[in-house]
């Protein structure tokens, strides 16, 4: 996937979390947040809007106009962002693009979003969690939903898979783990507790993908205990 495209669709993929947290909000509004939010991880926010309107591209959009594609997609579910967005991009990343925009059930948001509204006003804990929510369907997807202990694939009533995200090296304010590839895997609910809870150790080998760093932290603080059983 080229850059532009990674980029965009984790930006829209925020401004629908944005926009159902504040539906009444211009489109306007939930692009500057969503923008501002990646642009925070190190990339400037000029770039991130950018790529968004498809900048050197032939289908270059204003400001204006991407807000109200934008706006129309979240209202009325029409269908002229993505098709602009096929038109604007690379031939290799048309069908990324229209999975994105053609899941009929988006991934819920992570549970926290449902908590009382009293969390909704922490800006900062709220964008964690969308943030966290964009990056985690990225590598979900990338596993196709499979828990990387127990294997095990879920799928729901409706046929959706379903799988969650857990970051090894936590990322709360005790751990300051980082939200990374290099330090999440996509694993099934029950073996998620199993892992937030310390009731099972980490192998290298069953998760290449992870950070020996974030493995060591896992085993040696998160299981305090010896005596753990070690995944092989
Ligand atoms: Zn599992």
């Amino acid at each position: 996937m080229t850059q532009r495209i990674a980029g965009s669709l984790e930006v829209l993929d925020l401004v629908r979390g944005i926009a159902r947290l504040n539906p009444n909000k211009p489109a306007s509004t939930w692009r500057g947040e969503a923008t501002a939010h990646v642009a925070s991880r190190g990339v400037a926010t000029n770039t991130v809007f950018a790529h968004l309107v498809g900048k050197n591209t032939p289908h270059t959009l204003s400001a204006a106009e991407i807000d109200h594609l934008v706006a129309a997609w979240i209202r009325d579910e029409s269908h002229d962002l993505k098709n602009w967005m096929l038109k604007s991009c690379d031939k290799s990343d048309a069908i990324r693009v229209a999975q994105f925009f053609t899941a009929a059930h988006p991934t819920p948001l992570a549970s926290d979003i449902n908590e009382p509204k009293e969390t909704e006003r922490h800006l900062v804990t709220t964008y964690r969690v969308l943030r966290d929510t964009a990056l985690a369907r990225r590598i979900k997807a990338d596993r196709d939903y499979k828990c990387q202990i127990c294997q095990e694939r879920i799928l729901l009533g409706d046929g959706t898979p379903y799988a969650e995200a857990h970051h090894v090296n936590p990322l709360g304010n005790s751990h300051n783990g980082p939200d990374d590839p290099s330090n999440i895997v996509c694993v099934c609910p029950n073996c998620h507790v199993k892992l937030d809870y310390g009731a099972i150790k980490m192998d290298q080998v069953l998760f290449a993908n992870v950070h020996s760093e974030f493995i060591d932290y896992h085993n040696t603080v998160i299981c305090k205990f010896d005596g753990r059983p070690h995944l092989f």
